[in-house]
């Protein structure tokens, strides 16, 4: 089911050319992607072939080796998928504000998926401004459409809560596949654009290092880590996805950001699934995750301390002078050099992995921001590390979980030196948890 809310048109005009063309971006998959289901449809009423075709830019922002390899690991299930499905497919290798316009003059229609940050937003907004024909963004990265969830940027997730929850029985509906009528397998229209060979791509661009030992990527693998979490992981989520060393949660989060798997594929499998952990992931899933996207969405300074709430950047002003009993340098933190050791170990593993688990990233970004001359530099400091490091970078929840660490989604606490009334994590709050000093010996020992 492909509800309407998920669909927003523009240049609205007849279809006259000979093939529907689907822009894939953001939903690099072929499970559960509402955007690729209703270009078949389109494609299949109006009996012309669907071409799909990403546009792999390789100078995007704080993209890295690590994150090419597994963007790359995607569009190559996605190419297997496809052509299985009788569908053609295309990586066009430059910015799709480049190419996408080049590519349409002769397009029925074009179907893209939808975007939230500001570079794929302004993406698709020129895209649109360039090209003639009719164009659908379809929202499918997400269980509720953004502006459907909620009108405004929410105060926290205690007043988002009660409005997602509504209009869940509307958009928790699977999706089947549906099945092209022209096959377009051979179908290779746009010769005259750029397709970088294979070899010459992974030499510049993906990453051989062998000291990254984070996951593979693609809808495959997506699909792995999610069954294996449904068998026996999820029932120990509930009790304990706030310890590291329980390995209690999901890894999707990579998969979610790449589009390789589908959020509301994920819910329903779970909710097939009876056991205690569910009511405690689909508040991650659905709520927490869905929250950033209103952030994102809402507030166009969601990447500046500046975007930060009225209450929080007042009371960190009123501390801006305080003493700080350590003070680094972009280059410390990321090459693991503070005085803490937990906190080293920390950005080792996402420097070796490209992952982090997320009770640990909440300390990690409280102490960037105790341990930097300004909550500025600090706001900057945390963003750039966690967009280069985590495979799950340079996303809405990247972003909205940096901000959490300086207030936003939260209340004011007891007011303290640095920190202000904003919320304070220490070391001894980690050794309550779980046994730090393992989780770090473990840490080192693998990685170093
Ligand atoms: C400082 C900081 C930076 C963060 N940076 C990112 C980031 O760059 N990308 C990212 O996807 N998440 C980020 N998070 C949120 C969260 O830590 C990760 O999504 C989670 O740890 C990923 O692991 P998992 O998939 O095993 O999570 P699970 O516990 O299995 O959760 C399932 C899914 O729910 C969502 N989710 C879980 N926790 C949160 C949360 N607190 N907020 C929003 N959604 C959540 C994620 O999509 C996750 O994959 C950040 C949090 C903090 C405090």
């Amino acid at each position: 089911m492909i509800q309407p809310e998920r669909i927003t048109s523009f240049n609205n005009q007849e279809p006259k050319g000979s093939y529907i063309l689907y822009w894939m971006q953001s939903a690099v998959r072929t499970r559960y992607n509402h955007a690729l289901e209703y270009a078949i449809e389109r494609s299949n009423e109006l009996k012309k072939p669907l071409i799909v075709v990403f546009s792999l830019d390789l100078s995007y922002p704080e993209a890295t080796p690590v994150h090419y390899r597994f963007l790359w690991d995607g569009l190559q299930d996605v190419k297997r998928s496809l052509s299985e499905r009788g569908i053609g497919f295309q990586i066009l290798f430059g910015s799709p504000v480049d190419i996408i316009p080049r590519i349409v003059d002769d397009a029925c229609m074009m179907v893209t998926d939808q975007g939230w940050t500001r570079l794929q937003r302004e993406w698709r907004q020129k895209v649109i401004d360039s090209v003639p024909c009719m164009v659908a963004i379809v929202e499918t990265n997400l269980i509720v459409p953004v502006h459907v969830a909620s009108p405004k940027e929410e105060w926290s997730a205690g007043t988002f809560r009660p409005k997602i929850t509504r209009q869940l029985p509307a958009f928790l509906h699977p999706l089947t596949p549906r099945h092209v009528q022209v096959e377009s397998t051979d179908y290779q229209p746009f010769t005259e654009i750029p397709s970088a060979p294979k070899r010459e791509f992974n030499q510049e661009h993906v990453s051989d290092d062998t000291s990254s030992q984070s996951l593979p990527g693609g809808e495959t693998a997506a699909d792995h880590y999610l069954s294996v979490f449904l068998s026996g992981t999820i029932d120990r989520y509930e009790a304990t996805h706030n310890d590291p060393t329980a390995r209690a949660t999901s890894y999707l989060s990579a998969y979610l950001h790449f589009g390789h798997i589908s959020p509301l594929d994920i819910a329903l499998r779970v909710m097939e699934h009876p056991g205690p952990g569910i009511h405690a992931f689909l508040e991650q899933l659905i709520v927490r995750r869905e929250l950033s996207h209103n952030f994102v969405w809402y507030n166009p300074r969601y990447d500046q301390y500046e975007g930060l709430p009225e209450w929080t950047r007042k009371t960190l002003g009123k501390h801006r002078t305080d003493t700080r009993e350590y003070s680094y340098t972009l280059a410390d933190f990321e090459q693991c050099r503070t005085h803490d050791r937990a906190w080293n170990a920390m950005q080792l593993s996402m420097n070796r992995t490209g992952y982090l688990h997320g009770y640990l990233r909440m300390y990690w970004g409280k102490k960037i921001l105790e341990w930097t001359e300004t909550p500025e530099e600090a706001y900057s400091i945390a963003l750039s590390l966690n967009n280069r490091y985590e495979m799950d970078g340079r996303d809405p929840n990247g972003f909205c979980g940096v901000a959490w660490c300086f207030g936003k989604h939260d209340r004011p606490w007891k007011e303290r030196a640095v920190f202000g009334t904003i919320r304070f994590m220490n070391e001894a709050g980690l050794r309550r948890k779980f046994r730090l000093d393992g989780w770090v010996d473990r840490t080192f020992e693998l990685y170093t």
